[in-house]
């Protein structure tokens, strides 16, 4: 399976989750939270400023910045590295841009946002990761899972503990 920018973000956020999900092993969720996420993905797809390239797809693109949309800062890592390997395949296109992720809380009328900046340090980490993502997902069965609270929002909570 190609890494994606969704691979690198679950990669962080849960290894059972990344292997489940490079492996098609999709279960559909219809949590209050992944609704909202895909409301927000359906305005940014209305967008014209919208990029897509190999199995890439932007929120949003402007001059200096590659901007990501998430409706929550529950997991700040994440979407940072996420971002990065966004940055890093603009990169290898010659396309260099900083990152900005975009925190659009319903709570809150305001966003917050949070610069991410691909350097020498970063990208090697990230070439890391890309490395050990690519091992995890070549294994014939995922990790196991441990429980944590954000397991209860994940879409995989019953195949991992009911
Ligand atoms: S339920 Fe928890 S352990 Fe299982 S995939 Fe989701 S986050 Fe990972």
């Amino acid at each position: 399976m190609n890494i994606t920018g969704t691979l690198i973000n679950y990669y962080f956020h849960c290894k059972t989750q990344a292997w489940l999900h490079a492996n098609r092993i999709n279960l559909e969720d219809n949590s209050e939270d992944v609704r909202i996420g895909k409301v927000l993905h359906e305005i940014n797809e209305t967008r014209v400023d919208e990029v897509s390239f190999e199995s890439i797809k932007l929120d949003k693109i402007t001059k200096d910045y590659v901007i990501e949309v998430k409706k929550s800062d529950s997991d700040l890592e994440a979407a940072k590295w996420q971002l990065l390997y966004y940055l890093y395949k603009l990169k290898q296109k010659g396309i260099v841009k900083k990152g900005r992720l975009e925190i659009f809380e319903k709570s809150r009328q305001e966003k917050k946002r949070f610069e991410v900046i691909l350097n020498e340090k970063s990208e090697a980490k990230l070439l890391e990761v890309i490395n050990n993502l690519e091992k995890l997902i070549a294994k014939s069965s995922p990790p196991k899972p441990e429980f944590n609270k954000k397991c209860k929002k994940c879409a995989y909570y019953e195949y991992c503990f009911v």
